[in-house]
């Protein structure tokens, strides 16, 4: 895959520098046949360093899990070497899988198969809470 031109596919700009791994597990990329091309440390004039993620298929792509990862990134979908689609992402409502409750007592630490859920009940101080046992986490980022 010539990484500068994709034809049809999702490039995934803006991802604070580091974080590509991160999305890369979360999205289960590796689990995908087509090219994933991941470029760390890219100086970027509004960001310092980045990290940008490509991806030679046109999937659906969990924008969520990205909104919580960080607001800032951008989701663009390319079809016939032309941007399409900008998405914008914001801190998701609800995160399913994604982050563990810590109450021992929580009735998902006791029942391993219950999904680890969380809503949204403070956006602009970015606090979750478990919808189970409300135990509260803030996302420092
Ligand atoms: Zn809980």
């Amino acid at each position: 895959m010539n990484i500068d031109s994709i034809k049809n596919g999702i490039v995934i700009d803006h991802i604070p520098a580091g974080e590509s791994m991160t999305i890369y597990r979360l999205l289960h990329l590796d689990r995908l046949d087509c090219s994933v091309a991941i470029i760390k440390n890219v100086v970027s004039g509004k960001m310092g360093k980045k990290d940008i993620i490509k991806i030679d298929s046109t999937l659906d792509i969990d924008l969520d899990i990205l909104g919580f990862i960080s607001p800032d990134i951008t989701v663009n979908i390319i079809r016939d070497g032309a941007r399409v689609e900008k998405k914008q992402l914001a801190l998701p409502e609800m995160l399913t899988g994604v982050l563990a409750c810590k109450n021992p007592r929580c009735i998902t630490s006791v029942e391993q198969e219950l999904p680890q859920r969380f809503k949204l009940t403070d956006r602009e101080n970015k606090v979750y809470r478990c919808i189970y046992c409300e135990t509260k986490v803030e996302i420092k980022r």
